[in-house]
């Protein structure tokens, strides 16, 4: 009898050390959950670089911004987006341009800046870089001379500038002309 009641006291010690044992398991487990939970940030956030410059990519452009852009760029790529075929079936460029890189600056001071340009005027907000860059002011800070929606169609502008210097480039008065009825 006392032997039944000596294993019995000791089942339940082991039934006790197996609880805390588990119990100190589970708790392990929503620790580990939790950080995996801390882990899952903004896909936006992730993208960003050391100097908070984030990157999205669409079909034909790749898009640098910073994260207060965001919104404007949507716009932007879908602007150029749906201008993209038929710009390039006007222009007919020899070779298909190249993914194109658009580097969006949060401000007019900014992209002066960027291109050189520190004493230029309200009214410079885009310019081509190189065959397969331009670089624009954001539309949600489009200055003293421009407004949202001009800069969405300085975006298409400077993309016609890319494309028609894939042909040949034609001298400037023919190039500008281009671009702004492109870009009408
Ligand atoms: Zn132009």
């Amino acid at each position: 009898m006392s032997k039944y009641v000596g294993s019995g006291k000791y089942i339940v010690i082991k039934i006790i050390v197996l609880l805390i044992i588990t119990s100190s398991l589970l708790g392990c487990y929503q620790k580990i959950d939790k950080t995996t939970e801390k882990s899952v940030i903004n896909p936006d956030e992730e993208k960003k670089d050391i100097n908070g410059i984030i990157k999205k990519e669409t079909e034909h452009f790749i898009f640098n911004y910073k994260i207060y852009d965001k919104k404007a760029v949507d716009d932007l790529a879908k602007i150029l987006e749906e201008n993209y075929e038929r710009i390039v079936n006007d222009i007919k460029p020899t070779i298909e341009p190249s993914t194109i890189k658009v580097y969006v600056y949060p401000s007019i001071d900014e992209f002066h800046k960027a291109v050189y340009k520190p004493d230029a005027s309200d009214g410079f907000v885009g310019y081509t870089l190189s065959a397969t860059e331009f670089a624009i002011v954001s539309p949600n800070n489009p200055g003293n001379v421009h407004n949202y929606e001009d800069i969405l169609k300085t975006a298409v502008h400077e993309f016609t500038h890319i494309v028609v210097g894939i042909v040949r480039m034609p001298p400037r008065w023919l190039n500008e002309s281009i671009a702004l009825y492109e870009a009408e």
